[in-house]
């Protein structure tokens, strides 16, 4: 990603010069490609595609993460409850893969009113789409290996199907089918070796897509209490940075429980889960969620993820449509 002060902030599609419209159009149809190659893979391995929601008394609390910035959540009441709009649909996901859809995915869309410093990183807007999934029984491995083959086979295809809006991007040379399986580090090395800002440390540095895993963060993410250890990952992308997040899954009471106490949840907003575990109902889990914006921002070579947005969410602006 190019420095922050060089970024600029995406406009909205009624302010485009024609090079930008062309461009804009461009990335419209490699994000395209992309959701009908990510969505043919998964439904092609037997997943059920679930429609999102928007409105939930249970969202993701996006606590405790080092990356979290959000500066105002949003929660309504509508027919005497209060209700949130989703964060990510993680809650829904852990139910959903429990019961009636052992291998699920979602094109959920995310509301995160990011901090307006955030406009620049490039990599932040307010409202996106993650590519969210779940498979009951299944282990990081079996996630690693479904990702690698689905980002793998999008980006060999892409480049041999969509050369002429590649070539317009200036990523047809650049842009390189990645070579599988993808390389995993665990997060306290990287920390030992780039310090707090490992994150950007290695998008640098690696050439290829690398798991980073034993990340710290939310109560549902695995974590061996014997060890200290999390079964979880992010997915980095080279001189770009995260484009997913997932684990293996909590799914036995007492440990959600003195996960959330531990972390200062609200327990009332996580009642179902919770009752599902005491009542052994909750399945082992595991899965993950790919940001559409970042993931094609990526392919296409944007400086700002906002650009392949048609009503481009830049943190601390807001237009009309
Ligand atoms: P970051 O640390 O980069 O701010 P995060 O770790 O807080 O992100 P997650 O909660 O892991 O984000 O969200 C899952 C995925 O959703 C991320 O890997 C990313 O691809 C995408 N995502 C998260 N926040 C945003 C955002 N504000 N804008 C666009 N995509 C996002
Ligand atoms: N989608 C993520 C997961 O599956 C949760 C998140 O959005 O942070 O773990
Ligand atoms: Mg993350």
């Amino acid at each position: 990603m190019p420095k922050q002060e060089l970024i600029e902030i995406p406009k909205p599609l009624d302010q485009l010069t024609a090079t930008e419209i062309e461009r804009k159009a461009c990335i419209g149809k490699i994000m395209t490609y992309t959701l009908k190659s990510l969505s043919t893979t998964f439904v092609n391995k037997g997943f059920q595609w679930l429609l999102p929601v928007a409105l939930s008394q249970s969202t993701d609390p996006l606590w405790p993460d080092p990356g979290a910035s959000i500066e105002k959540r949003i929660e309504i009441d509508i027919y005497g409850k209060p209700v949130r709009t989703t964060a990510s649909m993680i809650i829904h996901k852990l139910v959903a893969a429990s019961t009636a859809y052992p291998k699920l995915f979602i094109l959920s869309p995310n509301i995160r009113i990011e901090k307006a410093e955030r406009a620049k990183t490039g990599k932040h807007v307010y409202e996106f789409t993650q590519l969210d999934f779940e498979v009951r029984d299944a282990t990081s491995k079996d996630v690693f290996a479904l990702v690698e083959e689905a980002i793998s086979t999008l980006v060999k295809d892409l480049k041999r199907e969509m050369k002429s809006e590649l070539t317009t991007l200036c990523r047809c040379d650049t842009l390189k089918a990645p070579k599988t399986p993808f390389k995993t580090y665990d997060r306290v090395d990287l920390e030992a070796k780039y310090g707090a800002d490992w994150e950007a440390g290695i998008s640098q540095e690696t050439t290829e897509p690398i798991w980073v895993t034993n990340i710290p963060r939310e109560f549902y993410d695995f974590e061996d209490f014997k060890t200290g250890k999390w079964d979880n990952y992010d997915l980095f992308l080279p001189q770009f940075g995260e484009v997913l997040s997932g684990a293996k899954r909590e799914f036995e009471y007492a440990k959600i429980l003195k996960k959330i106490e531990r972390d200062q949840v609200k327990k009332e907003n996580y009642a179902l889960i919770l009752k599902m575990a005491k009542e052994g109902r909750l399945k082992p889990t595991a899965g993950g969620g790919i940001g559409m914006e970042r993931l094609v921002g990526w392919i296409a070579g944007v400086k700002h993820i906002a650009e392949t947005q048609p009503f481009p969410r830049v943190p601390g602006t807001v237009n009309e449509l």
